[in-house]
């Protein structure tokens, strides 16, 4: 597994999580809620130096508030980057790539294997600006360099760990190309699961909803990369006005403090169930990377420091058996989030898939009995026990 002790003063990430971004926490411990949308300052040279400088923190909180940039900072940190933006929500963070970085005539090399949100920015979006999108298989060797268009492609997007089976995109390979920028959607891995931008790509992007802020009460979005791109990205990002709030971005920071447990913690938790669930007579797939029978899980050992919470699997039975399950669980919640304490099930066939066809579903990996689940905080024993009498229901 990688060793990132080299970035940071030699310290672990786990510890720079706790130590990183302290900057403007005066002598306060925790981070300060600056409940801010504007700041005085006493001369108009002051304003105008305010006003136009990247990533200026004291000017008006579209622009930058000392909450949201110690906020920003670990974040830059935790990923070993020169500078970090964070926006409204995830989707905010990848829109702003997207359409901050490409112009009308340019070209997208995108995965296939992606979120729902991203695709359908990619797909229904992006058209109406004219830029045009290729998708292809992220977990074909050699696939986003062959889609690229010399002079035409400006970026490559790809998620990994993806949505919806867990496949994985060759962070080495990915860092390998030249031309296009490239960027990682790094969500289900965390910033200290993996660091995309050590391999050599250009931007990654955190939906921080998620496992970053943790507890299921923050909306909030992270890219992050070189000082330069990162200044081009602010120079939109003030205008595109998906700023992230100073509330939100106090959440997260806490959030990261506890990250490295959390993370700790909710993978081996997953380990231990995508195992029970692999050795089930009622579970027909499990995908989850730390399993030996993931296709791709020595590429998994050899750029993942911790594999995360994340499992999806096929109960037998199809559409009804899927959907007894998610209903007969007790202590896991059906709810469409995941990196936070409560474990969480869903099951795309009957919720977020119903207007999709069986084709469609099935080339993207999702079948009729396909579960997701998000490994929460509780004690392991009793999501196992959970998850055991879920099947028992929806199958027995
Ligand atoms: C949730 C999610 C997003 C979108 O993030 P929001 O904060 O909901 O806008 C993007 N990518 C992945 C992988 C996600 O799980």
């Amino acid at each position: 597994m990688a060793d990132e002790r080299d970035e940071g003063g030699g310290l672990a990430p786990e510890t720079r999580a706790i130590t990183a971004g302290r900057a403007s926490n005066q002598s306060a411990l925790a981070p300060i809620l600056w409940a801010t949308t504007t700041f005085t300052y006493d001369t108009v040279d002051e304003g105008r130096r305010l006003a136009t400088a990247a990533g200026t923190e004291r000017f008006y909180t579209r622009y930058g508030n000392p909450t949201i940039n110690a906020f920003e900072e670990t974040i830059a940190e935790l990923e070993g980057a020169e500078a970090c933006r964070a926006f409204a929500s995830g989707m905010g963070a990848i829109s702003a790539v997207v359409l901050g970085l490409c112009s009308t005539g340019d070209h997208i090399v995108a995965q296939r294997q992606i979120y729902a949100g991203t695709q359908l920015l990619l797909q229904t979006m992006c058209p109406r600006f004219g830029i045009d999108v290729t998708f292809v298989d992220g977990t074909e060797t050699g696939a986003f360099a062959a889609a690229i268009r010399p002079g035409k492609t400006m970026l490559v997007v790809a998620e990994t760990p993806a949505n919806p089976c867990l496949t994985l995109v060759d962070l080495d390979e990915l860092g390998s190309i030249s031309g296009p920028m490239t960027m990682v959607d790094s969500t289900f891995a965390t910033p200290l699961g993996q660091q995309p931008i050590g391999h050599g790509v250009d931007l990654v992007v955190h939906s921080a909803t998620k496992a970053i802020a943790g507890h299921n009460d923050a909306t909030i979005g992270v890219v992050s990369g070189t000082a330069e791109l990162m200044s081009w990205l602010w120079n939109f990002a003030v205008l595109h006005g998906a700023n992230a709030s100073p509330f939100d971005a106090l959440n997260a920071h806490r959030g990261v403090r506890t990250l490295g447990v959390r993370l700790a913690r909710q993978s081996a938790t997953a380990q231990r169930v995508a195992e029970f669930l692999e050795g089930h007579p009622s579970v027909t797939r499990v995908c989850y990377p730390g399993l030996a029978s993931h296709p791709q899980h020595e590429l998994a050992t050899r750029q993942m420091s911790s594999m995360g919470g994340l499992i999806t699997f096929d109960v037998d039975g199809g559409i009804e058996a899927g959907a007894r399950f998610v209903e007969a669980t007790r202590i896991a919640l059906q709810a469409a989030s995941l990196g936070g304490p409560e474990t969480l099930v869903t099951h795309p066939g009957s919720t977020t898939h119903v207007g999709i066809t069986l084709e469609e579903r099935a080339a993207t990996g999702i079948g009729p009995g396909t579960i997701r689940v998000s490994c929460g905080l509780e004690d392991p024993d009793d999501i196992v026990a959970d998850l055991g009498q879920a099947l028992d229901a929806a199958v027995g």
